[in-house]
């Protein structure tokens, strides 16, 4: 059998299409224009080219960005005094601080200094007891991406067995919540679990979200399961000459597509429909702000 190529890239640009659609009715016919503000603190490479590129997109869908670079020795109160500003500001319906933090500042009061309402990434408290009793709230950007894929695929994932890989608090966590909330049979592994062979052999889904370069060999996945592959891992790559590298995903992509239904590749699945789906919830924040209906299919 060959996999199915779940192509998030496509998917991601026609998420990025229909927020934009929306921005300009919002526009033209509200005079709203969604709002999203990022903050980032310190000079850490890799999150200056994530802020760089959530500005990018922002503006390319018609929203207005408020980027915040703050000094790597910003004080907590500071940092606190900028969120409680922009929790007051009507125009931003979005605030995002790029993780992870500079050591000196606690992660979990900053977050949860955020509005709930304005909280994109869903890692306020707030949120997080929200998905997890089921009712209304923003849902982190990574899973929620992996859901709209499952779900456009699938159609209902009603009764399927769901395996999730890692059980971190922004991808593996609400990932699993969100599945439940599906009616999926879900079951949560990590790294104490024993038999992980066995356990991944009897999904219908598996989403891995651990970060160990191609650990989830072909021969691990049931016939006709689909991958969710959210990894990102980069690795040498001395095919390609001296000290290049490349990009993996946590499964061994050529073994477990001659097994499975459908897999999303790395580079090009899951990682374009992240910022996807923040600006979806950016967009859903602005909506709800002003009392207006949601878009369809950009969120739970
Ligand atoms: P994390 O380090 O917070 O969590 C990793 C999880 O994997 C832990 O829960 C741990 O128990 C589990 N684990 C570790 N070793 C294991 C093993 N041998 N067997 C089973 N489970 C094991 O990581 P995270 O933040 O959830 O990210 C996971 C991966 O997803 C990383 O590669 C990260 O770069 C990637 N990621 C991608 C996106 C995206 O946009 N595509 C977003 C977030 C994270």
């Amino acid at each position: 059998m060959s996999a199915t190529l779940i192509d998030g890239k496509a998917f991601a640009a026609m998420i990025r299409g229909k927020v934009a659609d929306h921005v300009a009715r919002l526009k033209k016919e509200q005079e709203l224009t969604p709002g999203l503000a990022v903050i980032l603190v310190g000079e850490d490479p890799a999150s200056q080219v994530y802020v760089r590129s959530k500005g990018k997109q922002t503006t390319e869908v018609g929203m207005n960005s408020f980027e915040h670079k703050l000094a790597a020795n910003t004080s907590e109160a500071e940092l606190l005094a900028l969120i409680q500003q922009l929790n007051a500001n009507p125009e931003v319906h979005g605030i995002l601080v790029q993780l992870p933090l500079p050591d000196h500042l606690d992660e979990d009061l900053v977050i949860n200094s955020i509005d709930p309402a304005k909280d994109v990434d869903g890692f306020h408290i707030s949120n997080v007891g929200l998905l997890g009793t089921g009712q209304k709230s923003m849902v982190p950007c990574t899973p929620l991406g992996c859901l709209m894929m499952l779900r456009d695929h699938h159609g209902s994932l009603s009764g399927m067995n769901a395996v999730v890989i890692g059980r971190s608090n922004i991808v593996g966590k609400p990932m699993a919540q969100l599945l439940l909330g599906e009616s999926c049979t879900v079951t949560v592994a990590h790294s104490r679990t024993k038999d992980l062979a066995d356990v991944v052999r009897r999904a219908d889904i598996v989403v891995a979200a651990v970060g160990r370069p191609e650990m989830v060999p072909g021969d691990w996945i049931k016939p006709g399961a689909t991958v969710i592959d959210v990894g990102i891992n980069r690795i040498e790559a001395p095919e390609k000459g001296e000290g290049k590298t490349r990009l993996v995903g946590d499964c061994h992509y050529t073994s477990c597509a001659e097994v499975a239904g459908a897999i999303t590749p790395v580079p090009g699945g899951v990682g374009p429909m992240t910022i996807a789906c923040l600006l979806a919830n950016t967009l859903t924040a602005a909506c709800r702000a002003n009392g207006l209906p949601e878009p369809d299919g950009l969120t739970v």
